[in-house]
């Protein structure tokens, strides 16, 4: 075994959200001496390949929705198209400059950035590989696993390898005319959200009669009917790929399903994205070595506090796959560092994940926090609920023929009426979650809400006057 070439007191594996707040908050605030291992470009999958460019994209879109929207407003514009190219090039050199940012930080707050591919040796050495396949072994008295996942593709499916994933998406140099999305989740919600918007010929193959499953079923009825009736999606239910078949002149893709029609194909079809959910990355972390648990997902196994099955090799992020978000990683990242190295007074310090809001940047957005209606009423008992709900045309859409929906539920249980759940359909849903996310983590009840005077106009305002 190659010798220790320089020892931690916490080495961090994956230089992603989780490990980044992580490496930096042990070195910046605590003083801790610490290296970060990575082996792609720092920021990990939100900043290269996930929230940032999709964000990016999300408002690409979003203009495309608002020019279409603008003649409603008395505006005489033609719009000439879209360049795919150009806005690819811009977005790239973007991220480019946010990894430049990354590594920046890390030099200011003294932490060594190690670039190379890392595996364990011993519950105390990680040997990384270098890209020119050199290795070096560094000891360290704590470990954080932080390394993410990857996106599925199907083993069954003959040509599956044809399609590409989300990560494939961001290299994209052309706008596919025609594109199939496979899923029905986050990913396939928004990656289809954004290319309908653009005037993608565009089809959403799930497997069920709806999307986002795990959510309210509000949301599930309002956005699907929205994007198949409102933006025109095409909407495969019940479907499944049985052949994928590449034109090798053309390139062009030929897709054969079947879905709740019978039989069919979709012929020249230029982009296939598999969005079927992601894998924990830990296949190159020799975690025999250190006889890691992981469950049957193959994520790490964490508790409450990231503590592993081995005392001082911890795991948090995506790879521990409790909630795949990247505020949550970096929030689990730095409470784990005020516990390794903040002293006393940090000795119970872990993150709780309640009520912890998230938004889908679907057209319009989705905002949730809390319980779905099925979840709570499994809980809690129907008979212990009370749910407010509006549906209504927001002002926005009163110069336009085409109306977007809007649709809000308050989930109140017990007599005091504490807000459980809360689901939000409709524009600047993302920005509005934030701060009712404070007001439900704190443990708002109805009558908080209704204290509150309302901002008019608004649409955020009906939150605030249900009935
Ligand atoms: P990552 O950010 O994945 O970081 C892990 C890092 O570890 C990677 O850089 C990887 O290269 C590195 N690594 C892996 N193995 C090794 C090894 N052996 N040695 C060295 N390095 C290694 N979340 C949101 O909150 N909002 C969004 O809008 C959002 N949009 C998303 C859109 C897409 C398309 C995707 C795919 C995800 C999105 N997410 C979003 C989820 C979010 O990106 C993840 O939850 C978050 O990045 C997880 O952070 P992490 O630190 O656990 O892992
Ligand atoms: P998800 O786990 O959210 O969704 C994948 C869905 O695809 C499954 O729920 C399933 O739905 C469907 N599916 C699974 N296998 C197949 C199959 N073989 N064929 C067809 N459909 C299938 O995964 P994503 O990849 O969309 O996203 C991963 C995670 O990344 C998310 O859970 C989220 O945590 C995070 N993310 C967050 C975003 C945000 O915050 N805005 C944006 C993007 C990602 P069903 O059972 O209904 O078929």
């Amino acid at each position: 075994m190659a010798p220790v070439s320089k020892k931690y007191d916490y080495l961090v594996i994956g230089g992603g959200s989780g490990g980044l707040a992580s490496a930096r908050r042990a070195s910046a605030m605590y003083g801790a001496k610490v290296g970060i291992i990575e082996s792609g470009r720092l920021g990990g999958t939100c900043v290269n390949v996930g929230c940032v460019p999709k964000k990016v994209s999300w408002y690409a879109a979003t203009i495309a929705e608002t020019l279409a929207e603008a003649k409603g407003y008395g505006f005489d514009i033609e719009v000439k198209g879209f360049d795919w190219p150009t806005f690819k090039t811009k977005r790239d050199k973007y991220i480019e400059r946010l990894n430049g940012i990354y590594e920046r930080n890390l030099k200011n707050d003294k932490v060594d950035y190690i670039a190379g591919r890392g595996r364990f040796v011993s519950g105390n050495e990680v040997e990384v590989t270098d890209s020119n396949g050199g290795t070096t072994t560094y000891g360290a008295d704590k470990i954080l696993i932080a390394t993410g996942g990857y996106p599925n593709i199907p083993s069954d499916i003959p040509g599956a390898e044809y399609g590409i994933t989300s990560d494939g998406f961001f290299e994209l140099e052309q706008q596919p005319k025609k594109v199939v999305l496979v899923g029905a989740g986050y990913i396939a919600v928004e990656l289809s959200g954004i290319f309908q918007a653009l005037a993608s010929e565009t089809h959403l193959m799930i497997r069920h009669d709806t999307f986002l499953r795990s959510f309210d079923p509000m949301v599930q009825e309002v956005m699907a009917k929205h994007y198949e009736e409102g933006m025109g999606m095409n909407i495969h239910r019940r479907s499944k790929q049985t052949k994928i078949e590449k034109d090798e002149s053309t390139g062009k893709l030929r897709v054969h399903y079947e879905d709740s029609n019978g039989a069919g194909v979709l012929e020249d079809v230029d982009t296939l994205i598999w969005a079927i959910g992601r894998k924990a990355e830990t296949g190159d972390l020799a975690l025999d070595k250190v006889d890691i648990g992981t469950d049957e997902k193959g994520h790490v196994l964490a508790d409450d506090f990231q503590n592993t099955s081995v005392p001082n090799i911890f795991s948090l992020g995506d790879v521990s796959g409790k909630v795949e978000l990247t505020p949550v990683a970096i929030a689990a990242g730095r409470r784990l560092s005020d516990r390794l190295f903040g002293g006393p007074k940090f000795a119970q310090a872990k993150l709780d994940y309640t009520n912890i809001p998230s938004v889908v940047f679907s057209h319009p957005e989705i905002g949730v926090i809390g319980l779905t209606q099925p979840a709570a009423e499994e809980k809690y008992g129907k008979d212990n609920l009370k749910i407010y709900k509006t549906t209504f045309t927001a002002m926005y859409y009163s110069m336009l023929e085409h109306k977007g929906p809007t649709a809000y539920k308050l989930i109140c249980h017990g007599p005091e009426e504490k807000v459980v759940g809360l689901h939000i359909i409709g524009l600047d849903s993302a920005e509005m979650l934030q701060g009712f996310g404070v007001a439900v983590k704190m443990g708002a009840t109805k009558q908080d809400f209704d204290n509150c005077v309302a901002i008019h106009p608004t649409s955020a305002e009906e939150l605030v006057t249900l009935k």
